[in-house]
């Protein structure tokens, strides 16, 4: 489904420059869940904002289903990070004025599209939160939020599913379970791309992918 072909990331020129990937290849088929793991600083990050469409590579491919999604114009990005891409983050990006059904509605609005609050309330209920659809950001605890960002990942039923570090911020209960959600998720058939540390999730992806300076140093498939 996803090949990523021979990615390099330069940022900066001369003398400053960093090169945060280095010619980095691996594929991702449909229902696959696959981990990223390395040390700080390795590129994690920076691939999977290339993958995503929130940054831009120096060098190689990113191809989905045929097509090459690296070098898009502005609007087919924008149509492509909306309609395949479901981005959740470390620090969750909620809207703190908005509540968490609106929140997950937001990707919707945004698309210019009617808001169905059908759908939003159906994917707050499959993370377990329908009962506090009316709440704000900071009503909610760590956890909490991290599943609001889920089901708002998930609205526009994306292709792909790109989480990095979504345990960074959680104790190891609260981690454990937002894994768990991810696990379901997977075995529901979407696809996942997850940057972690956590050895918890890299055991339940399908396959591995280590990372260090930029470069691919381990694979491991399951
Ligand atoms: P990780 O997510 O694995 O911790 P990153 O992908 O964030 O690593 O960063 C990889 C390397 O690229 C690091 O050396 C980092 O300092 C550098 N880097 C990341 N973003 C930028 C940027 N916008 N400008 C310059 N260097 C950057
Ligand atoms: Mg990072």
């Amino acid at each position: 489904m996803l090949e990523i072909k021979d990615v390099s990331k330069i940022y900066g020129r001369n003398s400053t420059s960093v090169v945060a990937l280095n010619s980095v290849s691996f594929q991702v088929d449909s229902g696959d869940f696959v981990a990223i793991m390395g040390p700080s600083g390795s590129g994690k990050s920076t691939l999977l904002n290339i993958i995503g469409g929130l940054d831009v590579l120096s060098k190689g491919a990113i191809v989905l289903n045929g097509e090459r999604i690296d070098n898009l114009e502005e609007d087919a990005l924008v149509k492509f990070r909306r309609g395949k891409i479901g981005y959740v983050f470390q620090q969750y990006h909620l809207l703190q004025s908005l509540t968490a059904l609106e929140n997950v509605l937001l990707p919707l609005t945004f698309g210019g599209g009617k808001p169905d609050h059908g759908k939003a309330l159906e994917l707050l209920r499959r993370v377990g939160l329908e009962k506090r659809a009316s709440h704000k950001p900071s009503q909610l605890s760590g956890g909490e939020q991290q599943r609001v960002a889920i089901a708002r990942a998930l609205v526009n039923d994306p292709l792909l599913t790109l989480a990095d570090e979504p345990t960074g911020n959680m104790d190891h209960k609260t981690g454990k379970e937002i894994l768990d959600l991810f696990d379901e998720l997977n075995r529901e058939g979407r696809s996942i791309i997850m940057v972690t540390h956590n050895p918890e999730a890299a055991e339940r992806a399908k396959g591995i992918v280590f990372l260090q300076d930029g470069q691919i140093v381990n694979t491991v498939r399951k």
